[in-house]
């Protein structure tokens, strides 16, 4: 074989795994379709979280960083309620972090070429062999870290089970502009999101601090009829901040659960292309480069023990991500069809009331777990307050997280036991309603 692993995408999922690989001394070559100057290049809210690089055991490079981030305030609709949530990040330069991570696996080894697009995956005997693009080359595995709109999971034989489309209603719309001297400015170190069901349904606007740079935009998920989010960004923007708009660009996010199954017979996903986005956020920096860092482990295990690593051999990546962030991911998609269906009203009151405060949305966000206060509710009634239809849906809603958490917890721990979880997995999240 020409390499142990190629892996397709050089962008942060698949920058991270290059390295990780050839760091432990295997022949790895990094397929990106763009040229290498241009791989950082993305549509993105350029914020990233620090608990989740360490998890990635990801060191972010100082010269990417243009703003050390202490936390977030979430406004309510009738920006009458603001939530201050504490949690430490970055935001970043993200044309330099793709630059500097490639860098990084090219100095350790990791072979990287530009502008070279795949086409197509060489299949023989039903293992994956390598890529087709302007030249075949063969590898032992490939992994496939080539984003949100890949193709190559569509080539994938059947059987295997890896899903090959993401409906509309499991990924967001989303834009965003870079701005210069936007006033009013913002706070330094605090990001700043504002729910508004109207302009950013099923998602959020956010405002971003970068140093002297704000990076402002909003998210829609593509359920029913949607506004185009560009036209609702400029839209939005001009009713609250002046400033030079330097650059705007728009993408699709995958918001939903990871798939239940990343590998097949020599071939894994990761990042973007096997959803591993936070349904909630839309952060998927910091996860993908999780599932970067799992998929390796995971990839070099089975290298070492098999000459062409199959379904059995690299189902562990599988196990260990479903139960560290999948479980998670699972628990959020919950809370995120339910935040889907609520309206601006709802928003306020829940936000206003205490039912939802800042430690039941600091909780959801650190382990997916929702816990209504129960005490809040009991004054609410009291106070002749309720609504209770608002109450019901986030009882409902609790108790649907837990189930969720319970069937990724139950991830089989091997492929012969799939079907069966994945039938359970399907008829429960098929039933949630958006
Ligand atoms: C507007 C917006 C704002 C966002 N804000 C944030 C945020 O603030 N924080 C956060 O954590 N996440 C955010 N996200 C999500 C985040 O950008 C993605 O989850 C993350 O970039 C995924 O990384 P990835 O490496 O898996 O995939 P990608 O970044 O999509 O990279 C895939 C790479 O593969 C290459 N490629 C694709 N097909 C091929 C092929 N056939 N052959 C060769 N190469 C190929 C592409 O050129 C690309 O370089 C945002 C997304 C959007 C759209």
């Amino acid at each position: 074989m020409e390499y142990d692993v190629i892996i397709v995408g050089a962008a942060t999922t698949g920058a991270v795994a290059a390295k990780k690989i050839a760091e432990k001394g295997f022949k790895v070559l990094l397929l990106e379709a763009k040229p290498k100057s241009r791989i950082g290049d993305k549509a993105c809210g350029d914020a990233i979280g620090e608990e989740d690089l360490k998890k990635a055991g990801v060191n972010l490079p100082k010269e990417v960083i243009r703003e050390r981030i202490l936390g977030a305030d979430l406004l309510s609709p009738d920006k009458k309620t603001v939530f201050r949530i504490k949690g430490y990040g970055y935001t970043v330069d993200r044309l330099g972090l793709g630059k500097v991570l490639v860098e990084e696996a090219e100095s350790v080894g990791a072979k990287f070429m530009d502008n070279f697009h795949v086409d197509s995956l060489l299949l023989n005997d039903g293992v994956v062999r390598g890529v087709k693009g302007k030249d075949e080359i063969h590898s032992r595995v490939v992994l496939d870290a080539s984003g949100n709109k890949t193709r190559l999971r569509g080539l994938l034989p059947d059987e295997w089970g890896i899903e090959k489309v993401i409906e509309k209603k499991d990924a967001v719309a989303a834009y965003r502009v870079i701005i210069d001297n936007l006033n009013p400015p913002l706070e330094s170190g605090y990001l700043k999101i504002f729910f508004d069901q109207t302009r950013s349904p099923g998602g959020y606007i956010w405002a971003f601090p970068e140093g002297k740079l704000s990076n402002v935009g909003l998210g829609v998920t593509m359920v029913g009829k949607y506004p185009n989010p560009k036209l609702a960004t400029h839209e939005w923007i001009k009713n609250v901040y002046t400033g030079t708009i330097l650059t705007g660009s728009g993408d699709t996010v995958p918001t939903r659960r990871p798939f239940g199954n990343m590998v097949g017979n020599g071939i894994a996903l990761a990042g973007d292309a096997a959803a591993t986005v936070n349904p909630v956020t839309g952060g998927g920096i910091g996860s993908g480069m999780l599932s970067a860092k799992l998929v390796s482990e995971s990839i070099t295990q089975a290298l070492q023990n098999v000459d062409a690593p199959k379904i059995d051999d690299l189902w562990s990546y599988n196990v260990v991500y479903m139960k560290t962030y999948g479980i998670k991911q699972a628990a959020l998609d919950v809370f995120r069809r339910f935040l889907i269906r609520l309206n601006d009203d709802d928003i306020n009151f829940g936000m206003s009331s205490g039912i939802m405060d800042e430690k039941t949305v600091t909780d959801a966000a650190i382990t997916g777990q929702v816990k209504i206060n129960l005490r809040k509710e009991a004054e609410i009634v009291l106070k002749g307050l309720k609504r209770p239809s608002m109450l019901l849906k986030i009882k409902q809603m609790a108790d649907d997280v837990k189930t969720a958490m319970q069937i990724y917890s139950d991830y089989p721990s091997s492929f012969r036991e799939y079907p069966e979880w994945n039938k359970r997995a399907e008829d429960f999240f098929n039933n949630l309603p958006y």
